[in-house]
């Protein structure tokens, strides 16, 4: 029977193998093969994940999209559809007889949190109010809402427009020119829009 025995002892005793009769293992065994085979597989898996499957997946679905309808639109040239509720660009609206909606009750005024309507008003000569200046500050303006829920002949309204970009902060001061003007322009979207969604208001 062979005796094994550490280095250490060996070394420090100077004590030959021969002198003893031990033996020493000239051949080791790996008792574990399985042990380097693991990180082995592991590698392998990380490359083969990382450089060929997640990459064709990666260009199949590239490529799927290819095929499909695209999720955007080219804007300005395409526009995708508004809400009725849609709160754009202010407009005072007029009757079909061509007489201003508004009565000057300043129900708009007196609501809007942002203070940015103006109101001055007079009274005409067959007894009616009318406003003789309306204005909204739209750099004030946080487009609640408010003014228009609150006319009670649905003359101050949030339009559809919301392409009105300015270069001065002059051009967003509007006057009730130009508040009348935006609802010629787009009175029969308004009133389709009001007509939409009459049933929850
Ligand atoms: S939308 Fe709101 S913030 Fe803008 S003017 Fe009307 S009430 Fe004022
Ligand atoms: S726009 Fe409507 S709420 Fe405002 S003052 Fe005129 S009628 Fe009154």
């Amino acid at each position: 029977m062979s005796v094994l025995l550490p280095a250490r002892v060996f070394l420090s005793t100077r004590i030959t193998p021969a002198l003893v009769g031990v033996s020493l293992r000239s051949k080791y065994y790996d008792v574990n093969p399985e042990k380097g085979q693991e990180w082995k597989d592991i590698t392998e898996r990380a490359v083969s994940t990382l450089f060929y499957q997640e990459l064709f997946r990666g260009l199949g679905i590239t490529l799927a999209h290819f095929f499909r309808e695209p999720a955007t639109i080219n804007y300005p040239f395409e526009k995708g559809p508004l809400s009725p509720r849609f709160r754009g660009e202010h407009a005072l609206r007029r009757y079909p007889s061509g007489e201003e909606r508004c009565i000057a009750c300043k129900l708009c005024e007196a609501i809007c949190p942002a203070q940015a309507i103006t109101i001055e008003a007079e009274e005409r000569a067959d007894g009616s109010r009318r406003t003789t200046r309306y204005d909204i500050d739209m750099t004030k303006c946080i487009y609640c809402g408010f003014c228009q829920e609150a006319c009670p002949v649905d003359a101050i309204v949030e339009g559809p427009n919301f392409e009105f970009s300015t270069e001065t902060h002059e051009e967003m001061l509007y006057n009730k020119e130009k508040l009348l003007n935006n609802g010629d322009k787009w009175e029969s979207e308004i009133a389709s829009n009001l007509h939409a969604d009459h049933l929850y208001r």
